[in-house]
């Protein structure tokens, strides 16, 4: 917390679960699409068979991105919603054990337990469905979860990642495959962890060189099984 900029503050952690979701897919199309292609180049150089594994990949790929992403939010918001009703009817049945749960949360976050009575009653006067998803279950009213757009963000940030190792194999001389589709994809995915590194305020150098080691050991443990499949087959 201790880099966080001080008055005129900019709340980074808004902005992380859209961030988290697009720098993801972007980065998984890159790098499994890349080591797709760098694999298929390493058994059996040729172009076309090397075009048709990269797109097979892209589609592949943002199909289960955004299968994986419906199916997580969906299950996230179905929990949530269950957790509301719960707590909807204890409010409903046992108010009083409410305001003292309430009460105690704050508590134990250190407030004296006069005020923290106060607090929770005043809370609950106002809002108390509100009051309790926020302090009890940490559910807030700003995260709504939407499975439908978060499976097509997740697809098309994929593809979008996806795209540039395909388009630069696809304009490279087939015997220059391997080293072109590793080095666009460094480059690309080393300004991706820079860019998601700077819009969400994180250490740019650090969030680079992660991204880029993960890329390499990706793309050099596919070719090494493609040469060796390209080899043996
Ligand atoms: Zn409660």
């Amino acid at each position: 917390m201790k880099d966080l900029p001080q008055g005129h503050e900019n709340h980074f952690v808004h902005r992380i679960g859209w961030l988290r979701a697009a720098v993801l897919g972007a980065n998984d199309g890159i790098v499994s699409t890349a080591s797709l292609i760098v694999g298929v180049a390493a058994a059996s150089p040729d172009w076309s068979s090397i075009i048709i594994a990269g797109v097979a990949g892209l589609i592949a790929g943002a199909m289960s991105m955004a299968a994986g992403e419906y199916i997580s939010v969906s299950s996230q918001s179905d929990t949530e919603r269950a957790d509301l009703e719960t707590e909807r009817q204890a409010l409903e049945e046992s108010p009083e054990t409410e305001l003292k749960e309430l009460t105690q949360i704050y508590m134990a976050r250190g407030v004296d337990s006069k005020l923290s009575r106060q607090v929770a009653a005043q809370l609950m006067e106002h809002d108390a469905l509100a009051a309790h998803a926020r302090d009890e279950l940490g559910i807030s009213h700003t995260v709504v979860s939407r499975p439908i757009q978060a499976a097509l963000t997740s697809a098309a940030t994929f593809s979008v990642g996806a795209i540039l190792p395909l388009a630069a194999v696809a304009i490279a001389p087939v015997s220059y495959a391997i080293p072109v589709v590793f080095v666009t994809s460094l480059v690309s995915l080393t300004l991706l962890g820079a860019i998601s590194a700077y819009v969400g305020g994180a250490g740019i150098i650090r969030a680079a060189v992660r991204v880029t080691v993960w890329g390499t050991l990706a793309m050099a443990l596919t070719a090494g099984i493609g040469a060796w499949f390209g080899t043996v087959v």
